[in-house]
């Protein structure tokens, strides 16, 4: 496959919901033809010495990352960091905090789902779920792997959402705290796919100027999913609010959908790139 984009800023490895270790997925990206790319767990850094070790090998660059889980108004929204430093104490101590929270949700998940819609066994699948940070997506596959639903977005749909059985409201840190952190920890903090919140125009553009306000400094005006039409949207945003752009798959592994690291839409040219920032940290040369 050819690469559309040798700049990726969105993955994900065993260390939290994806299926391919750090350093498959380095690899799988290199054979992309990408020579960028930031691993953005879900709310861990666990897999970024092993994606360090990868990338060093295949003559790429390593761009720390990490995806934190946060709540603004009650939604929960993501936001990517990216250059972090991975020894930063109050950083991990920040991201610990979200850990614990993420266990406990995903256990008394799996009891909902074993006591009021009878799926058998899914208390212990969690227990064993030991490679990294447990997500929603491990129970939705363990849905579909076991017949309760025929699909990942049907497992989402009739289980794990809102008002459904299987559901129970997250306790992530709040937004700000979360921008906070990823500065205060050297990285530069980006809002992530914006369009996946499904809010209303009046409820984004709040949501961007709460994340503004909170001294966020990027959007991503490009995923794995974008259409030109929504790049366009995104970026519409990104420039009437001064925010960079940021560019990446959210690749978690192989996919019906095609999603592969790089394969990605182009930045709109009159956007500002997020890495023109990236350039100036220690150990990230990336240019476009
Ligand atoms: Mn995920
Ligand atoms: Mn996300
Ligand atoms: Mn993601």
């Amino acid at each position: 496959m050819t690469a559309a984009s040798t700049i990726d800023l969105h993955a994900h490895s065993t260390a939290s919901d994806g299926v391919l270790s750090p350093a498959a997925l380095l690899a799988r990206a290199c054979a992309n033809g990408v020579r960028v790319l930031a691993l953005t767990d879900h709310d861990t850094i666990a897999g970024l010495d092993e994606a360090h070790d990868a990338a060093r090998g295949a003559g790429m660059q390593l761009v720390a990352g990490v995806e934190i889980s946060t709540l603004w108004e009650r939604r929960e929204i993501h936001v990517v960091g990216l250059g972090v430093d991975p020894g930063h104490g109050p950083f991990i101590e920040a991201l610990s905090g979200n850990q614990r929270s993420r266990w406990e949700r995903i256990r008394a998940m799996a009891e909902r789902l074993e006591t009021r819609a009878r799926v058998a066994g899914v208390v212990e699948a969690m227990a064993a779920v030991d490679t990294g940070q447990p997500g929603r997506l491990h129970l939705a596959r363990y849905l579909v792997q076991h017949g309760h639903a025929r699909t990942i977005q049907q497992a989402f749909d009739r289980f794990l959402s809102p008002g459904r059985p299987g559901y129970r409201t997250p306790g992530w840190m709040s937004l700000a705290g979360a921008v906070a952190a990823i500065r205060q920890a050297g990285g530069i903090p980006v809002l992530a796919h914006p369009l996946a919140y499904k809010m209303t125009g009046a409820w984004l553009r709040r949501l961007i100027e709460a994340f503004r306000e909170a001294d966020g400094e990027a959007i991503e005006v490009v995923i794995g999913t974008s259409d030109r039409q929504r790049v366009m949207q995104v970026f519409d945003h990104a420039r009437r609010y001064g925010l960079k752009a940021s560019i990446g798959s959210d690749f978690h592994g192989p996919n019906p959908a095609g999603i592969e690291p790089g394969r990605l839409l182009p930045l709109p040219k009159e956007a500002v790139p997020v890495w023109a920032a990236l350039r100036d940290m220690d150990g990230v040369a990336v240019s476009a």
